[in-house]
């Protein structure tokens, strides 16, 4: 199979963003924003500003580094707010969703153990940053239980209760999922962990900027979000810890963060990040409404080509998240020959997609290996037209079609010889 190449090397890719504005080869339709977001206009003039006119170390006493500093408290109190904390001394800045992730998990696992509680509760589908993480505590002594996923995507806060045992310690299930875009009843889990006092840790990269947090409402305890999902840069994210949850470091070294995760501050990607996610949810509901709308229109185009199965629950789910098995083909091959169309789509997440092995959300819905291959995840922004969904409503069916017609099984699946329990 020859597979065109673009001309250039590299797309060609306005000095800021890709966008289909001056594109005049080629359609450009960026639908990956749960991989990464390019970063907002907001995101990139605060970065450039703060990195000019704050590049002190924020330890320092002195006058220049006291203007970090106070760049670092009014970005806590802003997302703070965003979430709704009640002190902005309860928001710890990390370099990302994972280090949050890991650093929660054994946070959550040391608090346990002190008090001789030594089981974890978590679910099937949740990244790999809470996954290993779970495994690493799971090889140090510690009891893990992982909720089945609902055929729909969703666990349910009966569940949760149903795991809690004596020696609980804490419970972590995500708040959407970045697959398949599922949006758990966190509220609900919230207040069964509250009950049974076990501590709560919910990730949230999915979720912060596009969903309505209120973490003292939903008793949530520990919380990750990541920058570069919601048009900040990447390498900059935050862990809240409520007031009373003493962190355990990952990083040892200096009293940053207070005490708790050492490293001089990624002053300008904080700034960055605090503004995206102020922007983000100042216009949550408006974008909320006109990406539901888009990801409305794909899910039912596209599931009107035969044989294919929309993964996750249809209506708790992000506003900008598509997920889809079509029968008989492949993702990556899917992949590859939309990039070669403009459309930057995904197979599953970014993190698997280096491996040949189906993605273990897909899977826990019960799907089987075969179809889970053949995945594609769209995920919108704001960014995205109705001209792009238009033009992947026409796109889409074409190249499953030519797949399917090279495909070694389609015949077979086709006329009912192979069947799949799906
Ligand atoms: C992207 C993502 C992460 C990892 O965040 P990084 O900032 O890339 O480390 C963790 N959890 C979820 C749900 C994600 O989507």
């Amino acid at each position: 199979m020859i597979i065109p190449v673009k001309e250039s090397g590299l797309p060609e890719c306005p000095q800021k963003r890709i966008s289909n504005k001056g594109m005049k080869h080629m359609r450009m339709i960026y639908a990956d924003n749960a991989a990464t977001t390019p970063v907002s206009a907001t995101a990139r003039r605060v970065f450039l500003e703060t990195m000019d006119a704050a590049w002190g170390n924020p330890s320092s006493l002195h006058t220049v580094g006291q203007t970090a500093a106070e760049v670092l408290l009014k970005a806590r109190q802003d997302i703070a707010k965003c979430i709704g904390a009640q002190r902005e001394r309860e928001i710890y800045f990390t370099s990302g969703g994972s280090e949050a992730d890991n650093q929660a998990l054994l946070t959550g696992a040391m608090m346990g153990k002190k008090k001789g509680k030594t089981h974890i509760i978590s679910t099937k589908f949740e990244h790999h940053a809470v996954l290993h993480a779970l495994k690493r505590l799971e090889k140090e002594g510690f009891q893990v239980t992982l909720l089945d996923v609902g055929r729909n995507g969703l666990v349910t806060a009966q569940q949760v209760e149903d795991a809690i045992r004596e020696d609980t310690c804490m419970v972590s299930v995500m708040f959407a999922n970045n697959e398949i875009g599922t949006i758990q009843p966190i509220a609900e889990i919230g207040e069964v962990c509250r009950k049974h006092k076990v501590i709560f840790h919910t990730d949230a990269v999915q979720a912060a900027g596009h969903l309505p947090i209120d973490v003292q409402a939903m008793n949530i305890d520990m919380l990750s979000l990541s920058g570069h999902k919601f048009g900040a840069p990447k390498g900059v994210g935050a862990l809240y810890a409520r007031t009373g949850v003493w962190l355990t470091n990952l990083i040892e070294g200096g009293a940053q963060e207070r005490g708790r995760r050492a490293g001089t501050e990624n002053v300008p990607g904080i700034a960055a990040m605090a503004a995206a996610l102020v922007e983000s949810c100042a216009h949550m509901e408006e974008v909320g409404a006109k990406l539901t709308a888009m990801r409305d229109n794909l899910l039912e185009g596209l599931s009107k080509i035969p044989l294919t199965i929309i993964n996750g629950d249809t209506k708790s789910r992000l506003p900008g998240n598509v997920n889809i098995c079509f029968q008989g083909i492949e993702g990556e091959s899917l992949l590859l020959l939309l990039d070669a169309k403009g459309i930057q789509a995904s197979s599953g997440s970014a993190c698997t997609s280096g491996s040949l092995d189906p993605s273990h959300v897909l899977l826990s819905l019960g799907l089987p290996h075969e179809v889970a291959h053949g995945s594609l995840r769209l995920s919108l922004s704001n960014d995205n037209t109705a001209e792009d969904v238009e033009y992947m409503l026409r796109e889409i069916p074409q190249v499953v079609a030519y797949l399917r017609s090279i495909s070694p099984v389609w015949e077979a699946i086709e006329k009912g010889e192979i069947h799949y329990a799906v």
